[in-house]
């Protein structure tokens, strides 16, 4: 394949011409990309502008859990996800703790940070000296793209000169705590960094320190520990009686909480653990609109601030009483970014309620916990796969090109027997084999 020059210039029929004249389009995939483009000409517009060099579009299912009862309101969540069981495990865990006083979420911060990053080969108090004396002088630069937002309650919050790690000498950064309201910011906050910036640098060519002093980069940091919502479930150790045939309510809650204590100490199991969370956060985060790898570079730093990888969720048991809580920094909106733009994602705000972006962060934080709840649930008891592959049984029969009615005597077998793709296909051939016979 030879390099491609201008690529992004050509039409989008053009585009798939050359794939097909590299002989990388055969026509019937060429059928599969057109098929998927949006019947309304004026949406597909929407879709295809999303992104760069676009040809088609690739779908994911939006899916609905609902009984989820948080801070005592009853919502429906919606959730986009590929990997089947996740929102029935989602719905399942909300459908038992809606009965049992609901998820309880606080934040507890709602801060973003930007920085200016900057070399200084001067003395380190001097740049803070003229910083602070220029304070004044650097907010009112940004003034006029900061007023609208100080009328939603935003702005700035904390501006301050930091050293960039101490094995990094003569690397500071203006490190910017912003409030950016509804919106998740990094637009926003990256144009106030880059107006800060251009404006510290007129202040040290005044002071005649350009010499020293180098802005590298204007930035946010999708770090964002100060922008923190806590979420809860407890009641007491009985209600978990028969939740898993075999352990009694306390024997369930004390396995579930030595679940959780091997993810605090174990990194390989923290992953997994995490990534459990994950799938219900990024579900809701994708549905609305939201950008999931800021969340999770986010998550996964956070989980790593004690030094070692740690789950995000922990147990407190104490005198028959259980509480499971996930604490994790979100920064997520519900204006801006996709929010608006992508019709479903505005769907999916309005199915929730229509909520602010720190509400929009006590759904996603509970959708996390009920899907770290019923992951340990079939963990600790009947194991992970029966659930998971009773559902993805439809997968399996797909990939294998059951007809419905081979479908339906699959499902019907299968109802008390182990899924597995070698089980399916073995079953799936014996049944061919059988109506051949007939
Ligand atoms: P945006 O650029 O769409 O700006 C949102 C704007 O909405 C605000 O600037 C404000 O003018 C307006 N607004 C209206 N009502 C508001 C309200 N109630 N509260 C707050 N603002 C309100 O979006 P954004 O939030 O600045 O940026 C998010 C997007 O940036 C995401 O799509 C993300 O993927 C992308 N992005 C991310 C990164 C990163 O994470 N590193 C970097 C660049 C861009």
């Amino acid at each position: 394949m030879q390099l491609v020059r201008g690529f992004s210039k050509l039409s989008r029929e053009e585009k798939l011409a050359w794939l097909s004249s590299e002989g990388r389009l055969s026509e019937s995939t060429l059928k599969v990309l057109e098929d998927h483009l949006h019947r309304d000409g004026d949406t597909q517009q929407i879709y295809g502008e999303l992104s760069e060099n676009t040809v088609s579009n690739f779908y994911l299912p939006l899916g609905l859990a609902p009984n989820f009862l948080i801070n005592g309101k009853m919502r429906v969540l919606p959730m986009v996800i590929e990997e089947s069981s996740v929102v029935a495990a989602a719905s399942s865990a909300a459908k038992f703790w809606a009965g049992h006083g609901g998820f309880h979420a606080r934040i507890k911060g709602n801060s973003k940070v930007g920085q200016v990053h900057l070399t200084w080969s001067g003395e380190p108090g001097e740049l803070h000296r003229i910083v602070e004396a220029h304070r004044q002088d650097l907010l009112l630069s940004v003034e006029p793209f900061m007023r609208r937002m100080e009328q939603r309650g935003g702005g700035i919050q904390s501006m301050e000169i930091r050293e960039s790690g101490t094995d990094l000498p003569g690397h500071f950064n203006l490190f910017v705590r912003f409030n950016t309201a509804d919106a998740m910011g990094a637009n926003f906050i990256n144009t106030i960094l880059e107006k800060l910036a251009s404006r510290l640098t007129r202040v040290m060519e005044d002071h005649g320190k350009i010499g020293s002093f180098e802005v590298l980069m204007s930035i946010l940091s999708n770090y964002t520990p100060e922008s923190l919502v806590h979420c809860y479930v407890e009641s007491g150790v009985n209600v978990f009686e028969a939740m898993v045939p075999g352990l009694s309510a306390r024997q369930f809650a004390g396995k579930f909480s030595r679940a959780v204590d091997t993810a605090i100490h174990d990194p390989y199991r923290a992953v997994t653990h995490n990534k459990g969370i994950f799938n219900g956060m990024d579900a809701v985060i994708m549905a609305t609109g939201n950008d999931f790898r800021a969340v999770e570079a986010c998550g996964h730093a956070y989980a790593s601030r004690k030094g070692s990888y740690q789950s995000l969720s922990r147990v407190e048991l104490s005198e028959g009483s259980f509480r499971f809580t996930l604490e994790v920094p979100l920064a997520v909106g519900t204006v801006g970014g996709l929010t608006g733009i992508h019709p479903v994602a505005a769907a999916a705000l309005e199915i929730l309620g229509n909520p602010s972006s720190e509400e929009l962060m006590e759904v996603i934080a509970a959708a996390g916990l009920a899907n770290n709840f019923s992951a340990l649930r079939s963990l600790i008891g009947p194991g992970i796969q029966q659930g998971h592959m009773r559902l993805h049984l439809d997968n399996i029969l797909r990939q294998l090109g059951a007809s419905p009615k081979e479908s339906e005597a699959a499902k019907q077998y299968f109802e008390d027997r182990t899924v597995s793709h070698t089980a399916v296909a073995i079953f799936l051939d014996d049944l061919r084999n059988k109506n051949k016979q007939v």
